[in-house]
């Protein structure tokens, strides 16, 4: 998979995806990602990127032009590996809300182009013209859609195969199939006078798995009482029989 970031801070992205565990498998060329600097585009001698609104208001909109030329570049180099136009994602406040779903849908496309914003936003001419679709990570708004990139890029590349040491990890993992995930416990046996429950110390795998699954439900329902409605009844069911 290949990931191209379009962005005012190439660094801020390259930085965080040169960490950790997204670090080290870019390391392994597991995936490629670039980040690509929207000034480099600009034609005017002060490299500006935004203009005041048209309308009036308060704040500056990036300009359209930097924008496409800056992607039309990352089209042409995709092209050029043999790859499809990438699948572009605009970053936006009122984009569509993400979610694991959305994760595991772009997991599956070979390459995407992930597009911030800055100041009051962008020219929406630009994003008419490219997008495939816009992104919100929540309903708050960042001063860039850097972090959202970031967001999008790691939930996404940490899905490629050899990311994760344990490639299943992932599906016992909240949101996975609906459910939150039951607590996590390590050593020591009892710290600060609590102890671990009996049960994860019995080695019995089916017990284990069972009550597992039933702490996930349990938190589910009281903490996020939204996903507990959608979760599908007949997936309760098994996990019943299964016990
Ligand atoms: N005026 C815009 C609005 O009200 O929707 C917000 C602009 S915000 C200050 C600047 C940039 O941050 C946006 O262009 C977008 O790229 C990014 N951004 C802010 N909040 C975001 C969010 N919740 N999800 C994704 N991107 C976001």
């Amino acid at each position: 998979m290949r990931i191209d970031i379009a962005t005012l801070f190439p660094q801020m992205c390259d930085t965080v995806m040169s960490e950790s565990i997204i670090g080290r498998a870019r390391k392994k060329e597991l995936f490629e990602l670039h980040c690509h600097q929207i000034r480099d585009y600009t034609l005017n001698k002060q490299k500006q990127v935004d203009d005041y609104p048209y309308g009036g208001g308060c704040g500056m909109v990036m300009n359209a032009q930097p924008i496409y030329d800056c992607c039309m570049e990352i089209i042409r180099q995709n092209q050029e590996q043999g790859r499809p136009r990438p699948h572009i994602i605009f970053m936006t406040a009122a984009g569509q809300p993400y979610s694991q779903q959305k994760a595991k849908e772009l997991a599956q496309k070979d390459n995407l182009l992930l597009v911030c914003g800055h100041y009051e936003g962008i020219d929406e001419r630009v994003i008419e013209e490219l997008a495939d679709e816009e992104i919100s990570i929540g309903d708050y708004v960042l001063t860039g859609g850097e972090l959202a990139a970031l967001v999008v890029a790691d939930s996404v590349l940490r899905l490629q195969e050899g990311v994760l040491s344990d490639p299943e990890g992932y599906q016992e993992e909240s949101h996975w199939n609906g459910l939150l995930e039951y607590p996590q416990y390590t050593r020591p046996e009892v710290w600060n006078g609590k102890a671990v429950p009996q049960i994860l110390l019995s080695g019995h795998h089916a017990n284990i798995q069972a009550w597992r699954q039933q702490q996930a439900q349990q938190r589910t329902q009281t903490r996020r009482p939204d996903l507990w409605e959608k979760y599908p009844k007949e997936n309760l069911e098994t996990s019943k029989k299964k016990k």
